[in-house]
């Protein structure tokens, strides 16, 4: 496995591999690496693919009171999980290259996904993402990139991008992996303690609940309050939004509609999000 920190190096090396007609994989991640970020890279393995993935916490993405400085950065012992999985490339940047570096071809729109969810509680946050994610695609030049189903909306938001922008990178939306009591795994998690992650719990038993009910009923306005007042009773500080939406992110669901149940509550100070698919 190669550990590559600069841009020219990794295109020399990306170059090479590809007069050879290898087809390019791409995780992009902020490190700290969980069973949930290894899943992507499981999968991103094919035959003649070359993997490559990125660990770059990217400051562009986190507002002015967000957890940046304190985001956690296990960069060894990522880079054991990785070799233990033989990737090829493993891309860690040098942040100063990477925020310098230009894309005059790639010029990032505004999509209307922006100002729902996440991006209106996170208004910098979408923005963010691509302005990094564009950098990284434009370096890579991916023939594919993998992105967890646990930050659907980030999922969706790169997929309409990379058609926006005419980008040859297929996207590719990997299952949520969740530990063996239903939690989505998160860097995040790390910021709980015990008593932290009892409550924490509540979160996708609420998801489930509100699916199974659906079910019984359509009625998702009054099964959410309802299901939102449990949450709250359960010890969650509060909730950005609980909400279902189409799979394109429509807010108007019909029965049998594909759709999903989106979440962002705080457990403290810890803010979690997790979705669940409907139908
Ligand atoms: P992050 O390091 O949080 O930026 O995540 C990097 C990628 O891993 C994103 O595409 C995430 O959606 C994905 N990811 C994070 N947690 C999980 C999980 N529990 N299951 C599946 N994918 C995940």
């Amino acid at each position: 496995m190669i550990i590559c920190k600069n841009i020219k190096s990794l295109q020399e090396i990306i170059d090479s591999y590809r007069l050879r007609k290898r087809k390019i994989s791409f995780v992009p991640t902020m490190g700290s690496l969980h069973e949930g970020h290894l899943s992507l890279v499981k999968k991103a393995k094919g035959k003649n693919r070359i993997v490559i993935v990125s660990i770059f916490v990217n400051p562009n993405q986190f507002g002015v009171n967000e957890d940046f400085k304190n985001y956690p950065r296990n960069a060894n012992k990522d880079i054991k999980s990785l070799k233990n999985l033989s990737i090829d490339i493993v891309f860690i940047p040098y942040e100063h290259e990477i925020l310098k570096y230009k894309t005059p071809k790639l010029k990032l729109s505004r999509l209307s996904i922006e100002r729902i969810l996440c991006g209106k509680f996170r208004p910098q946050y979408f923005q963010g993402v691509g302005s990094i994610i564009i950098k990284l695609f434009d370096i890579i030049k991916p023939n594919y990139a993998y992105f967890g189903e646990k930050d659907y909306q980030q999922y969706y938001f790169v997929k309409l991008l990379s058609t926006k922008l005419k980008l040859n990178t297929k996207i590719i939306s990997c299952k949520t992996i969740r530990d063996n009591f239903g939690i989505a795994l998160s860097s995040r998690n790390l910021y709980l303690n015990n008593k932290e992650k009892k409550v924490a719990l509540n979160i996708i038993k609420a998801l489930r609940r509100t699916k199974r009910e659906l079910s019984n009923q359509w009625k998702p306005k009054a099964i959410i309050n309802k299901n939102k007042m449990i949450l709250l009773e359960k010890g969650v500080k509060k909730i950005d939004y609980f909400e279902l939406r189409s799979e394109t992110l429509k807010k108007n669901v019909k029965k049998n509609g594909k759709s999903r149940l989106f979440i962002a509550a705080f457990i403290g100070s810890t803010r979690l999000i997790d979705n669940l698919k409907v139908n």
